[in-house]
């Protein structure tokens, strides 16, 4: 039996066939609607026959540009042959033994990888989970017991998950939160740095996020301070130069367990292997997921030894966590970042993706800001003129897209930020393509 086959030798082109979504997708998207729990969405229902390299073929025959990788999780591509090959190796061995139950070697070497690639040489170790929420939570675990506190400190625009503790450290309440309280306590929030907003540089902006921290929940209470090096769904936020660094260095003054939240900036996304290297901050522990596994569901708390070492024994753990198989795809995908150097491609994007949307912005005034690093950059949209957010136009940008055959994704506390995230194994004349179709659609919704 063979289907239909994915990976960088699919053809790297848009092309259209049919109107999207087309007409299997639509009876595909029928099907799905009278078993399919509403509440689970999709943001563009066209159905998925294979993807690789930077595209997505339909069951219509249709081939679009992919600038979403699955929310940041395809970086080193879809159906990426080291992962292929490995996964397929692991199968046929053994699928799943539970590490808690009898180990195996895959589980040991993932640990060995992320200690070594996440920020700083201090001696480390690694727990490995399910899902980037999983991965907050038990960095949280981790942080109480080594702290003897409770209290979790997070910032505005935060996204950190959607199980119960982390509803109640995300931010925005649609459509993350709403219902489904009562959350968690001791969960306190502080002002973030969002210069396109507040103006405010590192230091005045960490100034602001402490004097909550002191006055409102006091720094002996604080277990740890969780934050995205760049923000994600919040809107893609880069905070200014030094923020981080200031924030990090008062939660180590303070005996305050500092965790970056790298789920989405990992893995090579910003042009490193974690956001936190461009700001120099050495978190104490840094959370893992999405891009690590090519496509598996892995995820991952690294840092301290003494930190990770302060759960006793049978604290941490799963039924899955760090399952043979996801373990042989991460294994496969940071061997292709490796031998790709895909760090470096990450750069070279920011750099072609940047460059287009400056160029944009010129012609196109409700560009209020274009942002990011390495293949996580956006553009946010405003009124002209003004820094009022217009999530409608920015939904209408991403449609126009999606019309044309380029996959794009809106997020942001105010729904008007237009982000691209395209795998990092994406050609450039396919990026230029994308640059292209936004360009056109952006001239046809304010032409009229
Ligand atoms: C996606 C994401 C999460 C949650 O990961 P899941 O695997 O969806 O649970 C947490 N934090 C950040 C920064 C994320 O982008």
């Amino acid at each position: 039996m063979t289907g239909p086959v994915g990976g960088p030798d699919l053809p790297q082109e848009r092309r259209l066939v049919t109107e999207i979504p087309g007409p299997r997708s639509r009876e595909l998207q029928e099907r799905r609607n009278a078993v399919v729990a509403s509440g689970v969405s999709s943001v563009l229902p066209i159905y998925v026959a294979a993807a690789g390299g930077g595209v997505i073929l339909d069951v219509d025959g249709n081939s679009l540009i992919d600038l979403a990788s699955g929310i940041a999780v395809t970086s080193v591509g879809n159906a990426a042959p080291h992962v292929v090959a490995r996964v397929a190796e692991q199968v046929a061995a053994f699928t799943h033994t539970c590490f808690m139950v009898a180990p195996y070697d895959g589980y040991v070497e993932v640990c060995e990888q992320l200690t070594e690639l996440t920020p700083g040489t201090h001696a480390k170790k690694a727990a490995l989970f399910n899902s980037g929420a999983e991965a907050v939570e038990n960095a949280v675990k981790i942080a109480r017991v080594h702290t003897g506190r409770t209290a979790v400190v997070v910032v505005d625009h935060a996204y950190h998950g959607r199980t119960n503790l982390t509803m109640a450290m995300t931010a925005k309440n649609m459509p993350y939160k709403e219902g489904f309280g009562p959350f968690a306590n001791e969960v306190y929030r502080a002002p973030v740095s969002y210069p396109f907003r507040d103006g405010l540089d590192g230091q005045e902006a960490a100034a602001r996020t402490i004097d909550v921290i002191e006055k409102q929940v006091g720094s002996g209470n604080v277990a740890c301070i969780v934050i995205e090096p760049i923000l994600g769904e919040g809107g893609f936020i880069v905070p200014a130069p030094g923020y981080l660094a200031a924030v990090a260095e008062y939660a180590s003054a303070n005996g305050i367990v500092f965790v970056a939240d790298e789920i989405q900036s990992g893995m090579c996304r910003t042009g490193a292997w974690f956001a936190s290297e461009h700001e120099d901050v050495v978190p104490d522990l840094v959370t893992v997921a999405k891009g690590v596994a090519g496509g598996l569901p892995l995820a991952a708390v690294v840092g301290r030894a003494e930190m990770m070492d302060a759960v006793h024994p049978g604290g941490l753990g799963g039924t899955y966590g760090g399952n043979p198989v996801a373990c042989a795809a991460a294994l496969g995908a940071i061997t292709t970042m490796r031998e790709q150097d895909l760090n470096k491609r990450a750069i070279e994007i920011e750099a072609l993706l940047i460059s287009r949307l400056a160029e944009l912005a010129i012609q196109f005034p409700a560009i209020g800001e274009v942002r990011g690093r390495g293949a996580m950059i956006a553009i946010e949209i405003v009124v002209p003129g003004t820094n009022r957010p217009d999530a409608a136009l920015a939904s209408r940008l991403s449609a126009g897209c999606h019309q044309a055959g380029v996959l794009t994704l809106t997020c942001g506390t105010y729904g008007n930020i237009l982000r691209f995230l395209p795998p990092l194994v994406a050609p450039d004349a396919l990026l230029h393509e994308a640059m292209d179709v936004l360009t056109e659609v952006s001239s046809a919704l304010t032409q009229r």
